[in-house]
């Protein structure tokens, strides 16, 4: 195999450098469907868990049940076509000269091949029992195989800790065993990291790393080497985005925005048409916007607050304050129905001024949708509420001031840069309603400022939160009947649970024709799921704003993102399938009007233990930041409600909850690199660049602005 030097030019994006060993056409190419399309990708599938196939256990002592490892000699081996169904049937009797044991692969005619007789093999499977007419005997089923190799060479899939694969396409855990194996012999890639950082934070080098990562050479739970190893691997991820970061915010710094200046007038203007006093941290927030706005610098800013903090109006003020000075504002929802209703809120906020405000969605066609493109383009319509249709071809603004994008975790990376792209660094904010415990949000959103609705408007009280099981269920019903009866709206939400939304939507609809014929026989029900279109979504709202005696049976979080303030109760179905944030988000949809609310969280049968004691946190605590703090801790932030979530995508290995002191190191270092203040070594400087040039192009636009 051909090592290139560590300083060689870097292959074309996409190309394997080097030659992996058994690597064909076919695979290649489902590997790259799997986002494998460099020997770097190829080391950076990391396995997802490892087993410890170190000591071979001797024939005579195997027990049924057990998966085990034997090293074992073949006696013989016969493949035959099975009476049914047409399967083969390779059978092999192997002996370690304690006892003998059979071996059965169903469907791999080749094992005859892979171990044939007289040879030594390693085994690695379930340990069977299978019933002869003589009685119950031993046997291993489908066991991995590997020929024992010539002294002085090592096997690789027995006689040491494996790493297990997730499949990458058509290409099994084995495959990318061996292609691992091949890679790291064949060309490591070179070291990015200069020697003073590795040092500094006692980090092994690249290829040593990616070596222990992939075959630890000691039990990984409680090994040094592979704790420093995977160190090195999640440093290297964070130091990518506190790098991309850093570069941004400097970026940004220097680049000249839309000016929107404070005026008597726009502050005028709010005054009259604000409905209610704003709590303290709303004026806050909005003093802030109002002073990056009339900064030269575009403002780039993240309004957090939770469900029902009064983070739209800030928005909406924010708009009617751009559009006052002669500027454009968006506000841009997740979904159409968001889209709509918050429109018709805008509209409401700003009519007594004489404003009008376009809504532009997918479902906006035609003459209508030609008229609004043309009122956008020649700067005729101030304000305009959409959902992504707003950054779609042909859609152009004549001044762009004010760009709000309401729970920017729903939308692509991607998205948000075209739609910034749409305007001359229009001032953006980013609202969302998940809170993120501070340290994480300056070290992950580290090229945003931070505003934070703590507060809630005056008013609010908690919402009651049991968690009940199959038991209660009679009496969860009559509490929902006892509140419709009252005139309240309730809502019942059922978790995706299946691969695909038809299948979410026809368990619904399923779920809701049971409700209707049973418990609710008499109440109106009104099901929300994700694939309504048109028509039968307009008919399901006009009915909601209908009013109360009803009850909500929703498919998803977007749908119940719905503002009813009649709505007085949740039941959340399989409520251990959500996420702790995600669960506090979805009751924040009650009790809107301030009225007493309630939410009854239904476990299933056999969610015990751990499961009933982390929904138990949601009965004692109503503060979003605890509970996501819990989250994080508990489940790690993987999707969902963890870190893709956030928008901070891309990262393979790194947990910013977990490798938090990791993550604060990075970001220093990353300051460090950005002022100039590391000392490098020959050749170093070109490797970071390179690397870092990479990782800007893996994040895209990682940032809403590029
Ligand atoms: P968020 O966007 O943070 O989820 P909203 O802006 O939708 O919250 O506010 C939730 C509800 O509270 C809305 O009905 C809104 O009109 C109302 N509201 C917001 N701020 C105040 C306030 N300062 N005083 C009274 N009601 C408010
Ligand atoms: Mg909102």
């Amino acid at each position: 195999m051909r090592r290139p030097a560590p300083d060689s030019d870097p292959a074309p994006p996409g190309a394997f450098r080097g030659e992996l060993p058994g690597l064909g056409p076919a695979r290649r190419r489902s590997l790259a469907e799997a986002g494998i399309a460099s020997l770097e990708d190829l080391l950076w599938w990391l396995p997802m868990r490892y087993e410890d196939r170190r000591s071979p256990v001797p024939v005579r002592l195997l027990q049924a049940g057990q998966t085990a490892l034997v090293k074992a000699r073949v006696l013989g081996v016969r493949c035959r076509r099975a009476r049914r169904g047409g399967m083969s049937v390779t059978d092999a009797l192997v002996t370690d000269g304690t006892d003998n044991v059979h071996v059965v692969w169903f469907n791999q005619p080749w094992m005859a091949r892979s171990a044939p007789e007289g040879s030594e093999v390693f085994l690695y499977g379930r340990v069977g029992l299978f019933s002869t007419r003589s009685g119950l005997r031993l046997q291993m089923d489908n066991p991995d195989v590997e020929r024992v190799p010539e002294p002085g060479e090592e096997p690789l899939h027995a006689d040491r800790i494996v790493p297990v694969y997730r499949r990458a396409g058509k290409v099994g855990s084995k495959v990318l065993r061996t292609l691992a194996a091949g890679a790291l012999r064949a060309a490591p890639p070179p070291e990015c990291l200069p020697a003073v950082l590795r040092h500094g934070e006692g980090l092994p080098d690249l290829p040593e790393a990616f070596g222990e990562v992939h075959f630890p050479s000691e039990p990984p739970e409680t090994s040094a080497p592979f704790a420093a190893a995977r160190r090195r691997l999640v440093f290297e991820e964070l130091l990518g985005i506190q790098c991309v970061i850093a570069r941004q915010r400097e970026a940004r710094s220097r680049e000249r925005g839309v000016v929107i200046p404070k005026s008597a007038a726009a502050g005028r203007l709010l005054r009259e048409i604000l409905p209610f006093r704003l709590t303290a941290a709303q004026r806050r927030a909005f003093r802030e916007v109002a002073e990056d706005m009339a900064a030269p610098s575009p403002m780039y800013r993240l309004l957090q607050g939770e469900v029902g903090s009064g983070k739209t109006i800030v928005a909406f003020l924010s708009m009617a304050w751009a559009a006052q000075s002669g500027f454009q504002a968006a506000f841009m929802a997740p979904t159409e129905v968001l889209a709509r209703q918050q429109a018709r809120v805008l509209e409401g906020l700003v009519a007594r001024a004489g404003m009008r405000v376009g809504l532009l969605t997918a479902a906006v066609k035609g003459k209508v949708r030609k008229a609004l493109l043309e009122e956008l383009a020649s700067g005729a319509l101030p304000l305009v509420v959409g959902t992504h249709s707003l950054f779609q071809e042909g859609v152009t603004f004549a001044r762009l001031g004010f760009l709000a994008i309401d729970e920017q975790h729903r939308f692509g990376v991607e998205q948000r840069a075209r739609l910034v792209a749409k305007g001359e660094s229009p001032n953006v904010l980013v609202m969302t309603a998940t809170p993120i415990p501070r340290s994480l949000a300056l070290t992950l959103y580290g090229d945003l400022d931070l505003s934070v609705l703590r507060e809630k408007p005056p008013g609010r009280k908690p919402v009651v939160t049991r968690v009940r099981d199959e038991e209660a269920r009679p009496r969860v019903e009559a509490f929902l009947r006892g509140e419709m009866d009252a005139g309240r709206q309730v809502f019942v939400v059922y978790p995706l649970v299946e691969e695909s939304e038809a299948a979410d939507t026809q368990a619904a609809v399923q779920a809701c024709e049971r409700l209707a014929a049973g418990p609710f026989r008499g109440y109106p029900l009104t099901l929300l799921h994700g694939r309504m279109k048109g028509a039968e979504r307009e008919r399901a709202l006009a009915e909601l704003r209908g009013g109360g005696g009803r009850m909500v049976v929703a498919t998803t979080v977007v749908e119940v993102g719905l503002d009813l303030p009649g709505a007085s109760a949740m039941v959340v179905e399989h409520a251990e399938r959500f996420g702790l944030a995600q669960l506090h988000q979805l009751r924040g949809r009650v009790g809107r009007a301030g009225q007493k609310s309630w939410c009854i969280l239904m476990r299933s049968p056999g969610a015990d233990g751990a499961a009933a004691e982390r929904l138990a946190l949601l009965e004692r605590s109503q503060d979003g930041f605890e509970i996501a703090e819990e989250d994080l801790r508990l489940r790690g932030p993987g999707d969902p409600g963890g870190l893709r979530q956030w928008g901070g995508g891309g990262l393979r290995i790194a947990s910013p909850a977990r490798d938090l002191a990791l993550l604060e190191a990075a970001r220093r270092w990353a300051g460090k690199l950005q002022k100039g203040e590391v000392a490098w070594a020959t050749g170093e400087r070109e490797r970071f660049d390179a690397w870092l040039a990479a990782w800007g192009a893996r994040l895209g636009s990682w940032g809403p602005i590029g």
